[in-house]
């Protein structure tokens, strides 16, 4: 794929949005320095309107399932699960990877893993449902930015209540955890905010309606990690007040939404790097 670099002419800058011209040093409204991108800006903007993210973020869920049933082998439970030495091998969160093994980028990769069949098909349906309107109204890249720290906040709740809170019957921290619902419950709390922004009542009472559903689920059937979900939800609301869906999505958020993913893939490696000895003890 050929980015086309633009020579002349104004172009809109990376970070505030203006125009300005492709060779200006600093843009005159924000002072952010290159704001053209080196005329890059424009073929970066119309990639970020198809990069592609979203059956990214369902082909690379499937995958890491893929694979972790293959590493368990014959150790294989139940419904097609992975065994849990493999889920800690490839990234699991929880408190006991985070607060024991000190495994804390864990809550960068849990949230890519599932641990059955029907976990990673709800979760991937409800992916398949939500995030493309989500990347709509918000931009690919910023839906990614509102997927990732969802995540991060979700499993960061999640393994503090697992360690720091006495086990209640709903609210029980977890030990162990993975699954995508706290990025989903991340895309559903960025609709949320959305109606609450534009005034879009129809959008945030869809959010609002599949965070109710979803959450009563996570209270009605055991084994559900509800704080991930509550942590996950706020993380995307937070998010989205912070990105702001009235203004448009810059190129700059596509530069961070790809510095999330690198960030990712590099706590996944980390995570099998630094697992291996335990798990060959
Ligand atoms: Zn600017």
């Amino acid at each position: 794929m050929m980015l086309k670099r633009q020579t002349e002419g104004s172009v809109i800058c990376a970070s505030c949005g203006v125009l300005v011209g492709v060779n200006d040093d600093t843009c005159y409204n924000c002072g952010r320095r290159n704001p053209g991108l080196w005329g890059f800006g424009p073929a970066l903007r119309r990639l970020g309107q198809d990069l592609g993210f979203v059956p990214l973020v369902m082909g690379a869920t499937i995958t890491l399932y893929a694979l972790s049933l293959l590493l368990s082998g014959s150790r294989i439970q139940g419904m097609l699960s992975p065994s849990t030495e493999v889920l800690f091998l490839l990234g699991a969160s929880g408190a006991v990877p985070v607060f024991q093994f000190g495994r804390w980028w864990t809550v960068l990769t849990a949230g890519w893993l599932h641990a059955g069949a029907l976990h990673i098909l709800f979760n991937v349906l409800w992916i398949r449902q939500i995030a493309p309107g989500v990347a709509e109204l918000y931009g690919a890249g910023r839906m990614i930015i509102i997927y990732t720290v969802a995540g991060v906040v979700g499993f960061a709740v999640s393994s503090t209540a697992g360690m720091y809170l006495p086990r209640l019957p709903i609210l029980g921290g977890a030990a162990f955890s993975v699954g995508a619902s706290a990025p989903i419950f991340g895309l559903l709390g960025a609709l949320v905010y959305y109606g609450r922004r534009t005034g879009s009542s129809h959008i945030g009472q869809a959010g609002l309606q599949y965070a109710l559903f979803l959450g009563l689920f996570g209270i009605i059937f055991p084994g559900v990690d509800n704080w991930a979900h509550a942590g996950g939800f706020v993380g995307g609301l937070a998010t989205s007040v912070v990105l702001d869906p009235l203004k448009r999505e810059r190129v700059d958020h596509l530069i961070m939404a790809l510095a999330c993913l690198a960030l990712t893939l590099l706590a996944l490696i980390t995570s099998f790097v630094t697992a291996l000895p335990v798990l060959m003890r």
